[in-house]
């Protein structure tokens, strides 16, 4: 086996092993796009020490072939679990299988376990929860799948380009979310990564706003935050512009952010934790007395999905390591005033942060 998901197959193993589980579960959708490279909707993997296996219904089983080779079917008709379930987890009689406690809902766990529980006891598993196992390898990215953020990053910052270009005070703030998202999707991505933020004036003192039927207006903070979805993969951008001539507080705010900004994506390091990395913008915004204004973390894990592991803000232990792709995104919001906030994405390389977005930040302003 030689595939991209036979290596992670691979390191999958190695963890459970760690974790002192016999198998694996997975019913996450991305996590199970990573480990097989099935993209349906629906369907469950186990991965054992010997076995890797897909149980999916009618509407994949040409798909999950074709995208899931290294996986072998089981096939699934219709809901009851009693019909496909003990094939899926045979061969497995006492031993400890995982299951992603995070995504399985309760009543499907509840329909497993009576399956299990009816099977003859020498045949029964132990299911046991599992967290952040899948998790935790899609933090640290291959290289193939930095090209492919890279690929989804420049084409958020061309659609910001294209946007900054033709942009008008007139324009809604739909109008000008729906500029950025066509041009996303003409250019080749697949969706956008989350639904495009565009906040204007006081609007934009909600850091996740939704765009309104308003003009854009002149001299005041326009909040854009952006992502698309590229062969799965997405991109995150925030950039605050102001049309026509911003004022006095305007500069000194965005001054602020922006400091904080690249002071964090300068003293990031590899073995801080994402609390340590938070709190250097953190104290940068608190020091210039606006610490009351940034309530939200510093960034997030991007990858198949626009938020994922590692998350950068108060309390997460999440370790910064090499290959781990994050957003650094400070901000201050002001009720009745507005909001600035600067985002971009950066991966972590000999223990750095390199930064992958180009989009300008400074004198954006429309001419
Ligand atoms: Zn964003
Ligand atoms: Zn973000």
């Amino acid at each position: 086996m030689s595939t991209p998901t036979a290596g992670r197959v691979a390191k999958l193993r190695e963890r459970l092993q760690e974790q002192g589980l016999d198998a694996l579960i997975v019913s996450q959708p991305s996590n199970r796009r990573y480990l097989s490279g099935f993209t349906g909707s629906a369907g469950y993997l186990l991965v054992s020490d010997r076995e890797t296996r897909i149980a999916t219904d009618f509407r994949y089983f040409e798909q999950a072939a074709a995208q899931a080779p290294d996986f072998r079917l089981q096939p699934v008709a219709g809901p009851a679990f009693e019909t496909w379930l003990p094939e899926l987890l045979s061969g497995l009689g006492g031993k400890k299988v995982g299951f992603e406690a995070a995504h399985l809902p309760y009543a499907t766990f509840e329909q497993m376990a009576a399956v299990i529980r009816a099977l003859p006891e020498g045949e029964r598993p132990r299911l046991v929860p599992a967290i952040d196992v899948v998790e935790g390898l899609r933090a640290i990215k291959e290289p193939a799948e930095i090209d492919v953020i890279q690929a989804a990053v420049d084409l958020g910052d061309a659609a910001f380009a294209h946007f900054m270009e033709r942009v008008e005070p007139g324009w809604t703030e739909k109008q000008a979310a729906w500029e950025i998202e066509r041009y996303m999707r003409e250019q080749g991505g697949e969706a956008v990564a989350f639904e495009t933020i565009v906040a204007a004036g006081a609007w934009s003192a909600m850091p996740h706003a939704y765009p309104r039927d308003e003009p854009l207006g002149e001299g005041r903070p326009i909040v854009i935050d952006m992502g698309v979805r590229l062969d799965g993969y997405c991109s995150d951008l925030t950039r605050t512009i102001v049309i026509g001539e911003p004022d006095g507080e305007f500069r000194r705010i965005y001054d602020i952010v922006l400091g904080a900004q690249l002071t964090a994506i300068e003293l990031i390091a590899a073995s801080m934790t994402g609390e340590q990395a938070h709190l250097l913008a953190g104290r940068f915004i608190a020091e210039a007395g606006y610490g009351e204004s940034f309530g939200h973390g510093l960034g997030h894990g991007v990858g198949l999905e626009v938020h994922e592991k590692p998350r950068l803000g108060h309390g997460s232990g999440d370790v910064l390591a090499d290959g781990m792709v994050t957003s650094v995104e400070p901000g201050i919001y002001i009720s009745g005033w507005g909001g600035v906030r600067i985002e971009d994405l950066a991966i972590m390389e000999n223990g750095r942060l390199r930064v992958l977005s180009r989009a300008p930040k400074i004198d954006q302003a429309k001419a």
